[in-house]
């Protein structure tokens, strides 16, 4: 019984990593699979012709000729992930918007919905959540949604789904999201902090090596891209919550000088005592008491960028989120205050690159992947 048990275990293993393979590739013949999984003729067939029976590979037909020069005898046929039929969606609850991108198992996105989110209370914010994901799934009837990755802000323990804190947003505490949402929709959830998707998304067509991402919007969050690879753990670089000025401005948090009081559209909020949009507007009409808001906001960045490249050393810098859009008001004074400042490094050396349209949704289906994969009963 136990050996039975444990063969099933490892067919099911082989076939995971022969699907992983094949995805990693591209394409790949059942020779190719064999010489690279170290696995027997025999193993490859009766895997590959499991996937292909479920659906989730497809196999295409080599030109004559083509494969190996030979022009004669047996033509290998491709092996390739179905782009159709499975799918896992990917959800940014933000707090200027609620975005779901479903994207197939190659990470290719296929189809997108945004919604307004109201966080005036958690339940209300939960509540639309959930009727945008309902909708969702109820337009995707047709595709079977494996699971769930959802991008979340404020502070998230990623490892147990749990959304520990969004101070913006009325009685959202240890919120377990991710088992709220398997309960509404039966799928696996996967929980993430929302940089780390916006980064992951970034890296997708372009991977890179060292990059710091900054998502700048009614708060502001952060995202380590080490060596290739995105820096997460439970209660990591919580760079919102830094304090810039002791004793200083209240914080959503309830602290005080924190970054996001003033690096935030929230914070200037705060500040200026007017709603965020009509502060930025009056500030590029000229309102000299809003100006010099973004004056210490861009300041405060600076500090917060400068002292980010003493303890990590990034090629590369990516500002995204609702806040770029009035760039314009703070940013040129942030490069200079770098630029004068950043003694250990060559400035121009550092590339500052800003997303517009990031894709928290986009990296949250991506980090999912994986995940479903290892899950997949294949
Ligand atoms: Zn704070």
């Amino acid at each position: 019984m136990k050996e039975s048990i444990n063969q099933d275990v490892m067919k099911q293993l082989n076939a995971i990593k022969v699907f992983s393979y094949i995805r990693e590739q591209g394409k790949a013949t059942r020779k190719q699979i064999e010489a690279a999984m170290d696995l027997s003729w025999g193993a490859v067939s009766n895997i590959t012709a499991r996937l292909l029976e479920k659906g989730y590979l497809v196999e295409s037909k080599g030109e004559k000729g083509s494969a190996n020069g030979s022009g004669s005898g047996r033509i290998p046929s491709f092996l390739a992930v179905n782009d159709r039929q499975y799918y896992v969606l990917g959800v940014d609850i933000n707090i200027t918007r609620l975005t779901v991108e479903l994207v197939n198992l190659k990470g290719e996105s296929v189809r997108q919905w945004s919604g307004e989110p109201d966080y005036r209370s958690s339940d209300a914010l939960l509540t639309g959540v959930q009727d945008l994901l309902q909708r969702v799934i109820g337009e995707c009837s047709g595709d079977v949604i494996l699971g769930i990755g959802v991008a979340m802000q404020g502070i998230v323990d990623a490892r147990n789904g749990i959304s520990i804190s969004l101070p913006q947003c009325p009685g959202w505490q240890d919120i377990p999201l991710a088992a709220l949402l398997e309960s509404w929709f039966g799928r696996p959830v996967y929980l993430e902090h929302d940089p780390n998707c916006v980064l992951r998304a970034e890296v997708q067509d372009r991977p890179r090596g060292n990059l710091l991402l900054l998502r700048i919007d009614k708060g502001i969050g952060m995202a380590l891209l080490s060596e290739g690879r995105i820096f997460t753990g439970p209660g990591m670089l919580e760079i919102a919550h830094t304090i810039v000025v002791p004793h200083g401005a209240k914080c959503s948090c309830g602290g005080e000088g924190c970054l996001e009081a003033y690096v935030s559209e929230e914070g200037l909020s705060l500040l200026s005592g007017i709603a965020f949009p009509a502060a930025a507007e009056r500030a590029r009409s000229g309102d000299p008491a809003i100006l010099a808001l973004f004056g210490n906001m861009a300041l405060y960045l600076g500090v917060a960028i400068n002292n980010i490249l003493r303890l990590f050393k990034a090629d590369e810098i990516i500002l995204c989120g609702d806040m770029m859009r009035y760039r314009d008001l703070f940013l040129d004074q942030v490069r200079q205050w770098l630029a004068g400042n950043s003694f250990c490094r060559e400035p121009e050396t550092l590339k500052i690159s800003f997303s517009e349209n990031e894709r928290a949704a986009y990296g949250a289906a991506l980090m999912a992947i994986p995940k479903v994969i290892e899950n997949l009963n294949i």
